[in-house]
């Protein structure tokens, strides 16, 4: 009988210890950081996916690998100095033909009497959080600089003014007109700045409309027609003088989108259609339908963009020709701008360009059926 109930709680008990090692084995293999562990020659014995993932072999292969091999440590940290300094450190796996910088936390496995038999390290991803660092860095750097141009230069000019500059009338009038487009410059920057920010932060007020694309680029585009046309009537300030072709689709148009900012987006592409083509070009504006989204382009016959920076084009504070840009009073943030407001849309924007023959910016978004909106009518009313 004695027998018989300790083969029970044998068996009970090694289901118990299965049941432990499966529990373990499934945390192991969902957690999104990698773990690994290793006995005390540093031969690795436990390797979870997501820890084989980051140094790119499989987990057999893996098994019985050194864990300074493993992680790409030879030269830079012993075993030793794992087991003995517990501080968690930094593995740049490049080395392992991965672009993932991983943060390594390492524990010691003890026995009761106090005996090292192992070690665990756990591996977590820092990629994304340095990668956001560094951009962090670099745009703050950015914006000093930016805003340093102009403030250096309208000091340049009150001095100026300051030490007598005042005193000849047409001089400090020229001056004074840099100082206030610089300010002026300061300020768009500015007010860019900040509506990056409420699009960074999800506080920009977004409205939401069906919207006939036609009737909405048609606006834009004839406020631009507007304006050649004034240029053309006062001959006394000599403007660009370029020309707007329409190819649209015969058929109406709908998506949603908040058709001021929308508005805005279309703009700021038209604007530097004209900023950057010589005089005389002609800019062609398309609206088609394909079987799922409605594209809307801007091609203009302009200077182009290097195929090099094409990826860096909506990039913020990203100017192909930094002195040109600023000098027709640009901030490189309307790009920037531009795709998140079209990405709050669910659209797309990209470019197409080839050097000193032109660009194409292109939008795309989903279109709203016609079929919908009469049902929406119906349960409108
Ligand atoms: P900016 O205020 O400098 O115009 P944007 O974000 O609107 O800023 O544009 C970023 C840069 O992209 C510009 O400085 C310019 O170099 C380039 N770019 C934009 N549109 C065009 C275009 N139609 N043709 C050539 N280059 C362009």
């Amino acid at each position: 009988q004695s027998v018989n109930e300790l083969s029970t709680r044998v068996e009970e008990s090694t289901e118990t210890v299965n049941a432990e090692r499966n529990r373990l084995d499934s945390v192991l293999t969902h957690m999104a950081d990698g773990v690994l562990a290793a006995n005390r020659r540093g031969e690795v014995t436990i390797i979870n996916q997501a820890a084989a993932d980051f140094v790119g072999v499989d987990r057999e292969e893996a098994i019985g690998q050194h864990v300074v091999d493993l992680l790409h440590l030879r030269g830079k940290r012993t075993l030793r100095d794992m087991l003995e300094n517990l501080d968690d450190f930094q593995v740049d796996l490049s080395d392992a033909g991965k672009e993932v910088v991983v943060q390594a936390y390492v524990s010691l496995i003890k026995r009761q009497s106090g005996f090292i038999s192992g070690l665990v390290v756990v591996l977590h991803d820092i990629t994304e959080q340095q990668r956001i660092d560094s951009e962090r860095r670099m745009f703050v750097s950015n914006v000093s600089h930016e805003l340093r141009t102009p403030l250096t230069s309208v000091r340049s000019y009150v001095d100026a003014l300051a030490e007598g500059a005042i005193n000849d009338p047409e001089m400090a009038q020229n001056f004074l007109d840099v100082v206030q487009d610089e300010t002026q410059r300061m300020i768009r920057m500015i007010n860019d700045l900040l509506e990056l920010s409420r699009l960074d932060q999800g506080t920009m007020d977004v409205k939401l409309e069906v919207v006939n694309l036609n009737s909405l680029f048609n606006f834009v585009l004839n406020r631009f027609d507007m304006i050649i046309e004034n240029d053309a009537k006062n001959a006394d300030t000599p403007n660009k003088s370029y020309n707007i072709k329409r190819e649209f689709t015969n058929e109406d148009v709908w998506a949603e989108v908040d058709p001021d900012k929308f508005t805005q987006v279309l703009d700021n592409i038209m604007n530097n259609a004209v900023k950057y083509s010589p005089d005389g070009g002609t800019i062609t504006a398309r609206l088609i339908k394909t079987k799922t989204r409605a594209i809307l382009s801007i091609s203009d016959q302009g200077l182009g963009i290097p195929r090099k920076d094409l990826d860096n084009i909506f990039n913020r504070f990203f100017r192909v020709d930094k002195s040109r840009s600023r000098a027709q009073g640009g901030t490189g943030l309307g790009l920037a701008i531009s795709k998140e407001v079209v990405e709050k849309f669910n659209g797309r924007i990209w470019v197409d360009s080839v050097e000193n023959k032109g660009s194409t910016f292109y939008i795309s978004l989903a279109y709203v059926d016609d079929a919908d909106l009469e049902e929406d009518d119906w349960d409108a009313e």
